[in-house]
């Protein structure tokens, strides 16, 4: 699997504020959270940026870019200063209730949010610049770099 091909797409306007990908995910503490916003609700989860800001931000080497393209965190070099949060554009990483960063790790490719997902508000698979148009409402080209296709 080629990671930038193979990426979580986020439709936040389809999200009905169920819970069930946050149910799903196996994380101790839910990486994903739904935040209701005027007018819906708002899917924040890690997208694995490429480049992504976080990793440049840490200086402990506790975030990296995993050989499939996922952004992992290392909890056992972290020392939660929080410095890929102030970094993070979707407020992705985020310090945890026992003190501990909390990031997706996309479930070894299989991320459980997405198959919890009866919305289509989460969806696995490949990257497409109509997809990029669909997503989050955001710029095109300021998600074509996020992805680190331009
Ligand atoms: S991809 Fe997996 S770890 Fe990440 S939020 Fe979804 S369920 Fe949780
Ligand atoms: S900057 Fe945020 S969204 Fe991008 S890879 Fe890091 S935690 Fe994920």
């Amino acid at each position: 699997m080629n990671g930038r091909e193979y990426l979580l797409h986020v439709l936040s306007e389809k999200c009905t504020g169920c819970g069930d990908c946050v149910e799903a995910c196996p994380m101790d503490e839910p990486a994903i959270r739904i935040p209701e916003v005027s007018g819906g609700w708002d899917v924040v989860v890690c997208r694995h940026c490429s480049p992504a800001p976080c990793v440049e931000a840490c200086e402990f080497g506790a975030l990296w870019v995993k050989d499939d393209g996922t952004v992992f965190l290392a909890r056992e070099l972290c020392t939660s200063c929080k410095a890929c949060t102030a970094v993070c554009p979707f407020g992705a990483v985020f310090l945890g209730t026992t003190g501990e960063m909390v990031k997706c790790d996309l479930c070894k490719g299989k991320p459980r949010c997405v198959e919890a997902c009866r919305e289509g508000a989460l969806i696995y698979d490949r990257f497409t610049e109509k997809k990029a148009l669909m997503e989050e409402k955001k710029p095109v080209k300021e998600l074509l770099a996020f992805r680190g296709l331009v």
